[in-house]
């Protein structure tokens, strides 16, 4: 925990040059915060092309420059591109303060611990296994760590599992010893629920939803059943569409989001801050299965790039995620309160 005196002054986002980073940047600007956006030089040029994008931009060199924002007042931003660039290790391991629940980093990179929070939670999830031996009915199988849904296979048969592990194993996408991942394939239509947990507000936001657009599963669609025999599965993400579902299951989706809250208090406390997504399959019976979660800003968020219309129910206009984080840490700022908010 960070102590108050530490943030006499109002803290300076310091944001991942990715992801969502020109939200969460126009998001405090907005609340008349300062912001850094760090990373890699070939990574920094997109942001100084949006005249209102008025933010520092500064090259990322490793641990050292974290230690440099972290002095000038930088709170890091928790986002997917801090823990894919910076590494999980160095999220955990960094003296600058983040902004959300850092600990969480460390379940969300071990798939036997990140279901476990789920169980804990009591979501429905899908049955998984951790050997081909066990294998049951559809699966998907997942490569380890952020290989970013590229080479997943979704099969029934054990053979071609075992022929799958092999291939990853010679061409080096998986080391031996590295954990692969057996999912039930839940047969639905995906739906990522975006939330906002507030500590200073002490409230749970549902801050919308979005489904991505996933290569080759989604190209397939295009083409004849005749041409995609060869094709293998996989589900590169390239954009995301935003989805409403049907009211009735709001209330599903938003208790589903606050037993994931409470769990996380129990688990690893202080718990969940600020943005977290449930990763959903609903069923044509009408129930979303939770088969992964993000305990941070994902980039489905960007689907509401004007401002989400479900942030609108709880504050009475549109926000962005990237704007209700600034209003977070302003309020936490103002009310001396950061420690709340930062781990
Ligand atoms: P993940 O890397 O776990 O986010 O999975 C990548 C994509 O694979 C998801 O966006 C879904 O389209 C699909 N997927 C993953 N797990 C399942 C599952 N258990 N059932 C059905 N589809 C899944």
């Amino acid at each position: 925990m960070v102590e108050k005196e530490e943030y006499l002054k109002p803290p300076v986002a310091a944001l991942y040059a990715g992801h969502t980073a020109l939200q969460l940047a126009q998001g405090f600007i907005e609340e008349g915060l300062q912001v850094i956006i760090f990373g890699p030089r070939d990574r920094l040029r997109l942001y100084s092309r949006f005249p209102a994008i008025r933010t520092r931009l500064v090259e990322y060199w490793g641990e050292e420059t974290l230690d440099e924002i972290a002095s000038e007042g930088g709170v890091i931003i928790l986002s997917g591109g801090v823990v894919e660039y910076l590494t999980p290790r160095l999220v955990l391991n960094t003296r600058a303060p983040v902004f959300g629940l850092r600990g969480l980093v460390a379940w969300e990179s071990d798939w036997r611990l990140k279901m476990k929070l789920l169980e804990e939670a009591g979501l429905p999830v899908p049955r998984y296994f951790t050997s081909i031996d066990e294998v049951e009915g559809l699966v998907i199988a997942k490569l380890p760590g952020a290989k970013g849904g590229r080479g997943y296979i979704v099969t029934r048969s054990r053979r071609e599992l075992e022929e799958w592990v092999n291939k990853h194993l010679t061409s080096g996408a998986l080391e031996s010893g590295e954990q692969v991942f057996f999912q039930e394939y839940v047969v639905g239509t995906t739906m990522y629920a975006h939330y906002f947990q507030s500590p200073i507000m002490d409230r749970l936001e549902l801050t919308g939803f979005d489904v991505r657009y996933e290569t080759n599963a989604d190209a397939v669609r295009r083409l004849s059943p005749r041409n995609v025999e060869e094709l293998r599965e996989s589900f590169v993400v390239t954009g995301n569409f935003p989805v409403y579902p049907r009211e009735r299951l709001l209330e599903d989706f938003i208790e589903m989001g606050e037993r994931f809250v409470e769990a996380t208090k129990r688990l690893i406390p202080p718990g969940i801050i600020g943005p977290f997504c449930l990763e959903t399959v609903v069923t044509e019976d009408l129930r979303p299965v939770v088969f992964e979660f993000s305990g941070r800003i994902v980039a489905g968020t960007n689907v509401y790039l004007g401002g989400s219309p479900y942030l609108a129910l709880y504050w009475g206009r549109p926000l962005t995620v990237g704007r209700r984080v600034a209003i977070e840490i302003r309020m936490a700022s103002e009310q001396g309160r950061m420690g709340e908010v930062v781990t």
